[in-house]
């Protein structure tokens, strides 16, 4: 069996020493032709296709120690699977071992402690529903089926930034296999310097086992939910999201959509495909400041659909699941914004109107607050200067629709990239994307991630990333 070894070369792997190496393994290793190994080196972007040597499904830090001990030992590529759902595929590469840590989802919450141990193999569902049984939250993303740790290393926002920051800020402690396959945890008091890199820094030191999170009291019922309108209304909607976003306290989140109408069951079918625009709300506190903090959005002129209510904390973190599934094409640009200018949400307008897909959106997350408080330096995570997230996101079904929704977000992005305070979220860089992009992502950070990589990763073992080279 051939694999690609990290110089770039290739070795020939005999089946006598893949089958020595399974009898080290408790999770089941696959080659090409096994089930389940499709199901595990395919990833979230379609325009992603790339066939690992073999894949080991670990079921324990033993298992992700033995992966370590035998790329290192064979000098073989190696690369590292949370939830799959990075955008650019960092998750595979061709001819590599695949680390797939999508066994390992198991959740212990210590609810008086207000703390939650997570597996890191968990998607963001499977820690939300277990921290909501005890009326708990950490801060997570916007799709429940994203992972928890590609999310976490590389910052991470969603309903919550607002009053606690970046997922990573949230962070008090990891576990993390290390490149000689030593077991090591990582927090304020132990391996600082590694633990301030894994908060922003990606998979560059190691293969992340656990992650410590600090919970926070929120829901289990909150006010979240989206209220639409026809495209028509859009510049006075977006004028409403911007006025109410600069006033808006900050339990309550606000996301701006605009694109074409999905078959949703709360939107009538005569509008489905038409463009529309939306306001999608959460309101984390209690749910009757809630009501009155999304007043001014329910009575605004006529919507043409309206879900914006009670509803569990846990249900609200799958309300846009539906619209990002795996196995569709997708390709997105970004930009961290400190305001939403006028002159921003005319081009806003303007390029939604020139959407290519049924399934694309232009979209305004907003961010500010916690994150604002902390210094730049904090993490890697850093931008601490951004309040909303710009995010262009082309979405369609085919190989040969590729050149028309790519040239439409890159034009789109060409023309709102000047808005941008120069900062933009590593986690939604595409494969396209390079050194320019990740040091726009990563600013001042990243000569000492370069100091941190050199002392617990020299040889680059693990650079199937946003890769941090040692510094030499
Ligand atoms: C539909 C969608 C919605 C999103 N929404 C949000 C959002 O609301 N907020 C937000 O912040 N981000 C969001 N993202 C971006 C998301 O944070 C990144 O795509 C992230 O990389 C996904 O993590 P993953 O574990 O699923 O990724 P993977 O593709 O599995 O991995 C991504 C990178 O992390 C590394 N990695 C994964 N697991 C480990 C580990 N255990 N140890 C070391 N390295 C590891 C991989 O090697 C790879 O380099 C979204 C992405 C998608 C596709």
């Amino acid at each position: 069996m051939k694999a690609k070894l990290t110089d770039g070369g290739q070795i020939d792997i005999s089946r006598n020493t893949i089958d020595a190496f399974r009898t080290r393994l408790l999770g089941p290793l696959l080659l090409p032709g096994d089930i389940r190994y499709e199901e595990s080196r395919t990833v979230w972007n379609a325009m992603i296709d790339r066939k690992p040597a073999f894949v080991v499904r670990c079921l324990g830090v033993a298992d992700v120690i033995a992966c370590v001990q035998f790329a290192r030992h064979n000098r073989l590529l190696l690369c590292i699977k949370g939830g799959g759902h990075n955008i650019a595929g960092l998750a595979t590469a061709e001819d590599a071992l695949m680390i797939d840590m999508s066994l390992m989802r198991g959740v212990w919450v210590d609810a008086r402690g207000k703390v939650a141990h997570a597996q890191a193999g968990c998607l963001l569902s499977d820690l939300d529903r277990e921290t909501q049984v005890r009326g708990l939250a950490t801060v997570l993303g916007f799709i429940s089926l994203t992972g928890i740790a590609g999310l976490t290393l590389g910052g991470g926002f969603g309903y919550l930034t607002r009053r606690w920051g970046w997922t990573s800020d949230n962070v008090i402690g990891m576990d993390v296999v290390t490149a000689d396959a030593r077991l090591v945890h990582a927090s304020s008091d132990e391996n600082a310097d590694l633990f301030w890199g894994l908060r922003g820094g990606g998979g560059n030191f190691g293969v992340v086992t656990g992650i410590d999170y600090v919970l926070h009291p929120v829901g289990p019922e909150i006010v979240a939910g989206v209220v639409a309108w026809p495209a028509s209304e859009a510049a006075r909607v977006i004028e409403l999201y911007r006025t109410l976003a600069e006033q808006a306290p900050l339990e309550l989140t606000l996301v701006f959509i605009i694109r074409p109408a999905p078959p949703a069951p709360w939107l009538p079918k005569e509008v489905h495909g038409k463009s529309i625009v939306a306001i999608l709300a959460c309101y984390s506190g209690r749910p009757d400041k809630g009501e009155e903090a999304v007043a001014a959005i329910k009575s605004f002129g006529n919507p043409i659909g309206d879900v914006l209510m009670r509803r569990p904390y846990v249900q609200t973190q799958t309300l846009l699941d539906a619209t990002q599934p795996k196995g569709r094409r997708y390709y997105w640009k970004s930009e961290y914004l400190s305001h939403i200018e006028p002159a921003l949400c005319e081009k806003v307008i303007k390029h939604a109107g020139k959407i290519r897909s049924p399934h694309s959106a232009v979209i305004l997350f907003q961010i500010g607050g916690a994150l604002n408080r902390l210094k730049e330096d904090h993490s890697p995570a850093g931008n601490r200067g951004a309040r909303y997230v710009l995010n262009i996101a082309g979405s369609w079904e085919t190989a040969g629709e590729d050149t028309a929704n790519i040239d439409w977000a890159r034009d789109a992005w060409n023309d709102m990239k000047s808005f941008s305070i120069g900062g933009t979220y590593i986690n939604f860089l595409t494969e396209d994307e390079g050194p320019d992009r990740i040091k726009a992502a990563l600013g001042a950070a990243l000569q000492r991630l370069a100091e941190v990589k050199a002392k617990w990763d020299p040889e680059n073992m693990f650079r199937i990333n946003r890769n941090i080279r040692p510094k030499g």
